[in-house]
């Protein structure tokens, strides 16, 4: 073989660089392309969308009430399924605590609810426990009336799956002490049907656990009766909420409990000093307990200032007050709708919490930065954390056997005494066969306790 022509050399730099600018210029197409693309179908992450890559779990919402107060539980007259912002009976002008529907739970990207079976304190020492279970009860019946929307759940490992099925993973939870009538027996029973926490009190007192704002004058604090309601609960797996129970209360509950604690739907004592949010030493305690503070919504827990409106701003001050304390794993959302009579301005229903999530990603000068994965734990992996250190403490104590501690006559008579009640005239428990009223109203003085211990008055007596 001869030395290669010219011609032949020129051929092959030709065809060459032919494919050189050839694969240039596919490159460059494909390039174009992959670029329009992405730039029609990707915009910038909004807060929002952390709530598509975990639920937003809402530790307090006060709809079965409503049913209750309106309908008497009939749910067949309740119109869930249409948006009810504008109705006659349950839109916002007629109604001032109905913020809650399925289209607007919808909107606002729910994906797990608390309903809550509150009953009046003034069933306290009467027929609360009947109440409490008629609104159990609502709460089962109303889940399983909407199928392809609700789902009832009792375990922390259903409420993802449930969620990605596309329905709200709901569950029941007690609000106030005094549904319990101070028994275990009832508490058990309460878990059995689905309940998954209870809020120690609720505005009044029980013969165990002072509410809010009893923190001087006579109080008990935590007894020991209500410490054994603590263990029993930690026990069975049942949450224990300490939302509206007093400082003290909070205080001694941290102290013993066994597992972490939620505040279903309380705000902080720091930023607007109202008596149901908690204090900065509390939320400390919280954190150690790897518990939970659920931000309540209600414009006067979360603004101080009569002179001027709550607005969604202010919801933001406390949820970063919570997490610049004692960090983002230990805050929450329980907004309290349909329990309350006004909501911030742009958070006025279910459908708004979106809007909080994007406001907090644009984390403003002075705010702390949330990226996807903090606004994700503060929409539900937090609370789910939780949930799942509750049942890990219950399993770890399977050996405990069901505590059988039954409340002293005294103590009840002493409690009802402290309401201005008169004390056993509902009651007809045997425990009330060992109550000596000479010997209290010797040992106590009960003039020292109907003068001091009224600060928050809610019950009445006349008669059974
Ligand atoms: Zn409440």
């Amino acid at each position: 073989m001869g030395e290669p022509s010219k011609s032949s050399n020129i051929y092959k730099y030709c065809t060459g660089r032919m494919m050189y600018i050839n694969v240039a210029v596919c490159l460059s197409v494909l390039l174009l392309v992959i670029g329009l693309s992405v730039g029609l179908t990707v915009r910038p992450f909004k807060g929002r969308d952390a709530l598509d890559s975990a639920p937003l779990i809402d530790g307090h919402n006060d709809l079965p009430y409503n049913l209750y107060g309106k309908l008497n539980n009939k749910l067949s007259d309740y119109p869930f399924e249409s948006d009810l912002t504008h109705d006659d009976v349950w839109g916002k002008t007629a109604c001032s605590t109905c913020y809650t529907d399925l289209p607007r739970l919808k909107a606002g990207k729910v994906g797990g609810q608390f309903w809550v079976a509150y009953v009046s304190c003034s069933s306290q020492y009467k027929d609360s426990v009947q109440l409490t279970l008629r609104q159990i009860d609502v709460i089962r019946r109303f889940v399983e009336r909407y199928p392809a929307n609700l789902q009832f759940i009792t375990a922390a490992e259903d409420i993802e799956p449930t969620w990605r099925s596309g329905k709200i993973a709901s569950m029941i939870g007690v609000e106030g002490g005094h549904s319990l009538d101070s028994s275990l027996a009832i508490l058990r029973l309460y878990y059995d049907l689905g309940v998954r926490y209870v809020t120690l009190t609720h505005t009044c007192n029980t013969p165990w656990a002072d509410a809010s704002p009893m923190d001087d004058g006579y109080v008990y604090n935590l007894t020991e009766f209500g410490q054994t309601v603590v263990y029993e609960m930690n026990r069975i797996g049942m949450l224990v909420d300490l939302s509206h129970v007093s400082h003290n209360v909070m205080r001694d509950v941290l102290a013993i409990t066994r597992a972490p604690v939620i505040f279903s739907h309380s705000s902080a004592f720091s930023v607007c000093g109202h008596y149901r949010n908690v204090p900065d030493d509390v939320l400390h305690l919280v954190k150690k307990n790897n518990g939970i503070v659920m931000v309540n919504f209600y414009s006067e827990f979360v603004n101080c200032n009569s002179s001027r409106n709550a607005t969604m701003e202010d919801v933001i001050k406390h949820i970063n007050h919570i997490r610049n304390l004692i960090g983002v794993d230990h805050v929450g959302i329980g907004g309290d709708y349909d329990g309350v009579g006004s909501m911030p301005v742009g958070l006025d229903d279910v459908s708004k919490y979106p809007n909080l999530f994007d406001r907090l990603y644009e984390s403003r000068e002075g705010e702390p930065t949330w990226t996807k994965e903090d606004l994700e734990k503060l929409a539900g992996r937090n609370f789910i954390r939780v949930f799942q250190a509750v049942e890990a403490v219950r399993d770890s104590l399977k050996s405990e056997s069901p505590r059988e501690d039954v409340i002293t006559g005294n103590e009840l008579y002493i409690a009802q005494k402290r309401e201005g009640l008169n004390p056993g005239s509902c009651q007809s428990a045997i425990e009330w066969n060992d109550v000596n009223t000479t010997d209290i109203e010797q040992s106590v003085s009960l003039s020292t306790i109907t003068n001091k211990a009224r600060v928050y008055r809610s019950l009445e007596v006349e008669g059974c």
